[in-house]
């Protein structure tokens, strides 16, 4: 396994299925009283997140202090972010506390992939941009492995706003690479050109939904959306909503987070106990932990950020997905 993890492509299945025995293990000290364990005692983590979230920092956050790291969290929001220092600055200044680690949220596809080759720590992508978010693929295959007892031959439907979830592409390779069908349902403005590519089927209705043991619906991210992408939010629910009528009684129902009510589900789905929703998130304290155990028991801690043009090599255009949005990553 590499050093950071950028990419669910970074993960064969055996480091996928380590990953997730480590955080079964780590299930167990989450059932303890005291949730503590020594294993990172004296590292330090930074979870440096330049755009909103709830449940991605604060199971990073407690992921790092069950495992007894020191953590230092950085929000854009109230950071000399805004006062216009740059990312690269920025994470040379924190790399002067030698963090261990650093997780990374960003607006920008491949900023992970910067923050990687400017510091010496090992980088998670804790989602950036359109592009990736592998930790919330891996949480999901731990969560949905539970509930289902298995992963492979699996037929998951993922629904909704594709185009702009990361989410749905680190879904989907994990989802390939644990032996999972997947098929992709969405209108055609919200489903990226070529997303076959990626190993999955096309759908524009919800017709064959029924086929499914998964439906995994994905949020409307209006914030990333430019112009009229569908005709409106009440045209979208009425084709694409997964409700009572359209979820199966044997169907498993998973969405990432936060759920826009009454748009992409409705509340009798939501509030169902098909719903896994509430487990995925739990999931991601034990996955996270596995994670940060995983990249760095037994890795010394980082050095000073190198200087520009001397840190890691470039990961190379393989390390960045295969279905890369155009977008540009922060300005250096
Ligand atoms: N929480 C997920 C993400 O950060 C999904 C979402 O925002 O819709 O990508």
């Amino acid at each position: 396994m590499r050093s950071s993890l950028l990419s669910v492509d970074d993960l064969t299945r055996a480091d996928i299925e380590r990953i997730l025995d480590r955080a079964e293990s780590f299930a167990e000290v989450s059932g303890r009283e005291i949730k503590k364990v020594p294993t990172l005692r004296g590292r330090t983590v930074v979870n440096l997140f330049y755009e909103a979230s709830t449940r991605t920092s604060s199971s990073f956050e407690l992921a790092a202090k069950r495992l007894s790291a020191d953590l230092v969290t950085v929000k854009a929001a109230g950071s000399a972010v805004e006062k216009g220092e740059s990312l690269k600055d920025t994470v040379q200044t924190l790399s002067a506390y030698h963090p261990a680690a650093i997780v990374i949220r960003s607006p920008y596809a491949g900023a992970a992939d910067l923050v990687d080759r400017w510091s010496p720590a090992a980088v998670i992508n804790a989602g950036d941009g359109k592009r990736e978010h592998p930790t919330q693929a891996l949480l999901d295959l731990y969560a949905l492995r539970r509930r289902a007892g298995r992963l492979d031959g699996l037929r998951i439907w993922i629904v909704g706003d594709v185009l702009h979830s990361r989410v749905a592409r680190s879904n989907v390779l994990a989802f390939e690479r644990m032996g999972c069908e997947v098929t992709v349902c969405g209108p055609p403005t919200l489903i990226p050109r070529g997303v076959e590519s990626l190993g999955c089927r096309v759908a524009y209705d919800l017709d064959g939904l029924r086929e499914a043991d998964v439906v995994y619906a994905l949020r409307m991210q209006q914030e990333r959306m430019d112009g009229t992408l569908v005709p409106s939010l009440r045209e979208y629910a009425t084709r694409y909503q997964i409700d009572g009528r359209r979820l199966g009684p044997h169907q498993i129902l998973m969405h990432p987070g936060p759920v826009n009510r009454g748009v992409e589900l409705a509340a009798e789905v939501i509030d169902s106990p098909q719903a896994l929703i509430v487990g995925q998130v739990e999931s991601g304290v034990v996955v996270r932990m596995a994670v940060l155990y995983e990249l760095l028991a037994g890795r010394p801690d980082s050095g000073p950020a190198p200087r520009a043009g001397t840190g890691r090599p470039d990961p190379g255009p393989g390390a960045r997905g295969r279905l890369e949005p155009a977008e540009e990553p922060q300005p250096a």
